[in-house]
């Protein structure tokens, strides 16, 4: 970051846009706003009320699209139903997309070419080789196929060689499917959908899922029990949540540099 600071005489430059009053969404900017600035990246937030006209909102992220100083827009999810998320999509500018939510950044991703790539699941492969597992030649699962989180879980797995399933809802023996992966991630949104007898014993287990539950953050993953049969395992929170920021200020970076630095320049 120093290096990128001395060199261009500026910082990367992280902006949210948060549209509404979510305090989940509130909570996680500021955290995300307080990460940048412990690097030493400069960040700014948006606050826009929760009917914000989506004309209003779009014309933002063109202003944003267009800022020279502004290197990662990071419009935050969940969107206000007025505002179409797909139309926000298309509108930002890939190469300031930091979660690697435009269809140019996800086509990027699915045919293996240089891209940004949403922040949770690329904080998820740092978490499983934090591990020191290599997913070559291994049988993974991913419970969920979000094109946030799912997806972009199991192409980032293929892409480093393992054997990828992909469980949804429509799955009709989950527990089939999850019993015989040597690398299993959550990524659902019901609390303690994964029980120890669903593990294989020595697994590495993923929980991205997060749901409130009588004001307390639950996991997807029932972590008391499964900690007893997994070879590693992340607790929630504090597990892919902490990630998922440590990568939103990779993926500026990066976004600064491609700006920045263009190769061959
Ligand atoms: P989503 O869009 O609601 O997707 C959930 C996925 O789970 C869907 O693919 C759904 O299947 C599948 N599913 C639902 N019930 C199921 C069941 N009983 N068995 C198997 N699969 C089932 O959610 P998301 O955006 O991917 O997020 C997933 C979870 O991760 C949420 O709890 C979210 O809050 C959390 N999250 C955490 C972080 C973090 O940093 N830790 C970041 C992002 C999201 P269908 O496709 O068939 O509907």
């Amino acid at each position: 970051m120093r290096d990128f600071t001395e060199r261009h005489g500026q910082a990367p430059c992280l902006v949210a846009v948060l549209a509404g009053d979510d305090p989940a969404s509130h909570a996680y900017v500021a955290s995300k706003a307080k990460a940048a600035g412990r690097v030493g990246m400069r960040s700014e937030t948006f606050e826009l009320p929760a009917d914000v006209p989506a004309a209003e909102y779009l014309a933002l992220i063109e202003t944003l699209n267009a800022r020279a100083d502004v290197h990662g827009i990071l419009p935050q999810l969940p969107l206000p139903p007025q505002i179409v998320a797909e139309a926000v999509f298309e509108r930002l500018n890939p190469e300031k997309d930091v979660d690697g939510l435009t269809p140019v950044n996800a086509g990027r991703l699915s045919l293996g070419r240089p891209g940004l790539v949403p922040c949770t699941p690329l904080g998820v492969l740092a978490l499983i080789d934090s591990a020191g597992v290599s997913p070559a030649g291994r049988d993974a699962v991913v419970v969920g196929r979000s094109n946030i989180v799912g997806k972009p879980v199991a192409l980032l797995l293929l892409a480093a060689h393992a054997t990828v399933t992909i469980c949804h809802s429509r799955t009709v023996d989950l527990a089939a499917h999850t019993r015989g992966a040597d690398i299993l991630v959550a990524a659902v949104g019901r609390p303690h959908l994964i029980r120890a007898e669903m593990v294989k014993p020595g697994a590495v287990v993923i929980d991205v899922g997060l749901t409130r539950v009588d004001g307390k953050i639950a996991g997807d993953v029932d972590f008391d029990a499964v900690r007893e049969v997994a070879g590693a395992i992340t607790p929630m929170p504090g597990g892919t949540g902490p990630m998922t920021i440590a990568m939103v200020l990779e993926n500026t970076l990066a976004a600064a540099r491609r700006q920045l630095e263009p190769a061959g320049a």
